[in-house]
């Protein structure tokens, strides 16, 4: 049979930026797993996998790259993994194939999962990171999720250690810094847990990406949603500030409640309205912001604070000085794949198709805005 899989563990997910890098499961799940517009890991149980496990598979990783680069070799390449190399491996070592495309791409970042690697103990971490980087030496860049609360039983001492024995980067889910929304959403930590997480992290020296969900306060909160979170990553000052908008598919929580009536989800438009509210309130720090998901409206809302904040503003008041069918036809054409920006609403063959879509939905009596949730579940 044909085998793609790695012939090591690897866990569901990993952010967006980390698409180009080796995935390390040191964990299974997430501990918590409690969070109401998650669906990820519903179901299923956290455990730590064991030291001599994760081991196992830093070796299986040596062996595979030392494989594929003998392979190149054998190819007259000088052991450069190019795309030849790739496509050989590909179709002769299906098992090793992960690791080739990864060395295609520059071998150089690796990503530990899943959701909360910092749980393991601190003198483990620095064993496994110290392996991964004898093992693999062209590793340059390793990063890891962290719940905020994990982060708080870890000391900036601690933290300092993993960075010297090679961690570079932690991503945490903060999602919000308004009390109110993390309580409702059974976050488990609170506004000033999250910044005190932030500032460790900081301290430590290590870099620092923060994620926000752009409509998780609902129409109820959506105004201390965009100003406490602001402030927190104000006091955090993150490397990065990565935007993701709510969505609430069937295996969440979260869906129920938007069912019943009780969560109002914010509608495009206000969503838009709340990051203008987010960026405007984001002072004295100079992270580096992202739209980099395929759930947010506004995918071109990116820049470096502080210099870029005008810019990023710039595009949501473009958005928002729109005529309001011009801003349904965006959305609709955002949300069915045709468009990526609103410079792509001047391309004719896209804008024709959004055009055939919007008319057929005005004849139907469909809303706009409840056909788009609609489609925004399928991206989850
Ligand atoms: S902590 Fe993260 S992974 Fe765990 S349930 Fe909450 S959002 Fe999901």
């Amino acid at each position: 049979m044909f085998n793609n899989m790695p012939g090591y563990e690897q866990g569901p997910i990993r952010p967006p930026s980390e698409a180009n890098s080796l995935l390390v499961r040191l964990t299974r799940n997430c501990p918590w797993n409690r969070c109401l517009f998650c669906p990820v890991y519903k179901g299923e149980k956290f455990s730590r996998r064991s030291l001599d496990e994760i081991k196992g598979d830093i070796v299986k990783i040596e062996k595979a790259v030392e494989k594929i680069s003998n392979i190149s070799e054998a190819g007259g390449f000088g052991g450069e993994v190019n795309r030849q190399v790739a496509a050989q491996v590909q179709s002769e070592h299906p098992d090793l194939f992960q690791v080739a495309f990864w060395l295609y791409r520059g071998g150089e970042n690796v990503f530990l999962q899943d959701g909360d690697s910092i749980q393991l103990p601190v003198g483990q971490l620095v064993e496994i990171l110290g392996l991964l980087t004898e093992k693999v030496p062209s590793i340059k860049r390793v990063t890891t999720y962290a719940r905020s609360k994990t982060l708080l039983r870890r000391s900036v001492e601690d933290l300092t250690r993993l960075k010297k024995a090679g961690l570079s980067r932690i991503h945490v889910g903060m999602e919000s810094g308004s009390d109110e929304v993390l309580e409702y959403m059974n976050k488990g930590v609170t506004g000033v847990q999250q910044i005190d997480a932030g500032q460790r992290v900081k301290a430590a020296g290590l870099s620092l990406s923060e994620y926000i969900i752009l409509g998780l306060g609902g129409e109820q909160w959506w105004r201390e949603h965009a100003l406490d979170s602001a402030e927190a990553l104000n006091k955090i000052n993150p490397d990065f500030i990565r935007m993701r908008t709510l969505a609430a598919p069937k295996s969440s929580p979260l869906y129920e409640k938007v069912r019943q009536g009780e969560f109002k989800l914010l509608s495009d438009d206000d969503t838009i309205r709340e990051e203008k509210l987010f960026i405007e309130n984001l002072q004295g720090i100079e992270s580096t912001f992202y739209s980099d998901h395929i759930l947010n409206l506004l995918e071109d809302v990116n820049g470096k604070l502080p210099e870029d904040k005008q810019k990023m503003l710039e595009v949501i008041d473009r958005y928002l000085s729109m005529s309001s069918e011009d801003r349904e036809r965006f959305c609709l054409g955002r949300r069915t794949g045709y468009y990526r920006t609103m410079d792509d609403m001047q391309d004719e063959s896209s804008s024709r198709q959004v055009e055939r879509s919007y008319q057929q939905l005005l004849n139907k009596g469909v809303s706009v805005d409840s056909y788009i949730k609609d489609l925004m579940l399928r991206f989850i």
